[in-house]
């Protein structure tokens, strides 16, 4: 079994009290776990992918200019790592297995070359961790069952807004997805 952690959207604009379109405690509160799955699956020899939201100011085209107020806009300091999470960027981006995808649309998957990466290097698992459960960790997920990845999530390492969209996702991906929730 091949494992890439695909680490999801934990920047500045999505989780600090600042941020643009925050999730705020919920998602503050996950910072040393998902810091430490990372670091873990690092060791552990799998791939790691930061798949990171990225838009351009007043793009009217853009189907969540209509949805959410403007976040993680191209070269701000929204799109930065959030708490020790950017540490192990900072450490880790130039090694061969640490990957920044930049993303358009909630899934990891949509319009990247993330499934191109993913089958070069054989991974057949994808573990997910990141913000918001019920967003763009759920949209990649359908979108790695689609495509024949197994899938799972580390429960400690993703946050909502609620608790019940956070237990909404993780079910759904659960019992409709076959995601091993851990
Ligand atoms: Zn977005």
């Amino acid at each position: 079994m091949t494992k890439a952690l695909i680490s999801i959207d934990y920047t500045i604009d999505f989780v600090a009290d600042e941020g643009k379109l925050t999730a705020g405690a919920p998602a503050q509160a996950i910072s040393q776990a998902i810091y430490d799955a990372t670091q873990q699956a690092f060791d552990r020899g799998d791939y790691i992918v930061f798949a990171v939201d990225l838009h351009e100011a007043d793009d009217a085209f853009h189907p969540e200019s209509h949805l959410f107020p403007p976040h993680n806009i191209k070269g701000t300091r929204g799109r930065h790592l959030y708490g020790p999470l950017a540490d192990f960027y900072a450490q880790h981006q130039e090694h061969a297995r640490v990957c920044w995808l930049d993303k358009r649309h909630y899934s990891a998957f949509s319009g990247t070359d993330l499934d191109i990466r993913l089958r070069e290097r054989r991974v057949d698992t994808v573990v997910l961790t990141g913000v918001l459960t019920d967003i763009c960790v759920l949209h990649t997920a359908i979108d790695a069952y689609n495509l024949g990845y197994k899938i799972e999530i580390i429960a400690s390492a993703v946050a909502s807004l609620t608790e019940e969209r956070h237990q909404f996702a993780l079910r759904h991906a659960e019992q409709v997805l076959g995601a091993d929730i851990r």
